[in-house]
Order: structure tokens, then C-alpha cells, then sequence
């Protein structure tokens, strides 16, 4: 397999487009053209955490690559200045089409997420989101399909995400 760190991949510099864009630190490029210097900070996510009356845990299954077909907790990347909060309740929604009630940050945890080839380092953070209802959803956007879970009901193995096994782990056993 081809090396996926930014570091690895990045061969121009995104700013002036010189090839003289060489690694400078262990997280960072820097352009010996026009001095710009890019960091590889973490990208912030959020997944939530529903459970229905009986305490089931609401997980999706995968409708795009990496994972296609695994299961997932709902959520995604935050868009560039919104709020963990509301991001939570956006990825519901369009995933789902589910209305939140309440929104409540549990616990972090880091992920390599690899898409198109390039290593995406994000810090996933939990909530646990209280819905105004849990009947009615349809799975849509990036997901194909949803079900409620008991823990022994879960395969872990098809969770691909550590980040997210450990939510599902700590969800059942807090
Ligand atoms: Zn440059």
C-alpha cells in the first residue's frame, strides 16, 4: 500500500505550487520558495450516541468508502466554524432526518481516517443526544441503513473505527 501521511503524500507546496516543499518537524511542510508553513493538525469530528426506550444503541451502517457496509455510530467532520453541538445535530438530520432534543459531550477519542489515499488524523468526540422521537427516521446522506443494537447484538469487529468501538464499549459500560 502507498504511504498515506500527509507528510508522505503532499509533493507541492499549496500555496505557490513549488516542488521545494519539504518536511519541516514531525507535523509539519514548509516551502523553501515562499515560506509557507502547513501544519497536519487534527480534524474534529462528532458521532452521537441514541438509545430507544429499551436502552438499544442506534448504530448506522457505512454508505461510502473506507467502510462501506461496517457499522458507525451517526455523525461526521465539523464544518469550518460550527460548533461540536450543532454539527451533531446537522449529521443527525441529514443522515437520519432526526430532531434533537439534547446534546451532551461524553468523551473524546483520536482516529486515522484514510480517504482518497491521504490520512485524515481526527479527534472524534461523543455525545450523547436525547431525540425528540426515534420512529419515523429513514437512513439517507452517507448511510444506508440503521437498526438499534444491545450489546451483544454487536458485532465489534464491524466497527472499523477504534475511536468509535471504544464509544460503543463505554456507551454499554460507562
Ligand atoms: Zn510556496
Amino acid at each position: 500500500m502507498q504511504p498515506t501521511h500527509p507528510l508522505k503524500v503532499l509533493k507541492f507546496c499549496p500555496k505557490c505550487g513549488s516542488p521545494a516543499f519539504v518536511v519541516s518537524g514531525e507535523r509539519s511542510m514548509k516551502c523553501l520558495d515562499c515560506s509557507f508553513h502547513f501544519f497536519v493538525n487534527a480534524a474534529a469530528a462528532v458521532a452521537a450516541l441514541v438509545a430507544n426506550q429499551e436502552g438499544k444503541l442506534l448504530l448506522t451502517t457505512r454508505g461510502i468508502e473506507p467502510g462501506y457496509g461496517k457499522l458507525d455510530l451517526p455523525g461526521g467532520f465539523i464544518d469550518p466554524g460550527e460548533p461540536a453541538e450543532k454539527a451533531i445535530a446537522r449529521e443527525l438530520h441529514e443522515e437520519l432526518g432526526m430532531k434533537v432534543q439534547s446534546v451532551e459531550y461524553v468523551c473524546s477519542a483520536p482516529n486515522e481516517y484514510i480517504f482518497s489515499a491521504f490520512s485524515v488524523f481526527t479527534l472524534d468526540m461523543a455525545f450523547r443526544v436525547i431525540p425528540e422521537s426515534v420512529t419515523g427516521l429513514k437512513a439517507m446522506d452517507d448511510i444506508i441503513d440503521f437498526k438499534f443494537y444491545a450489546e451483544d447484538e454487536i458485532d465489534f469487529s464491524l466497527i472499523p473505527a477504534p475511536s468509535i468501538r471504544q464509544f460503543v464499549k463505554n456507551f454499554f459500560h460507562p
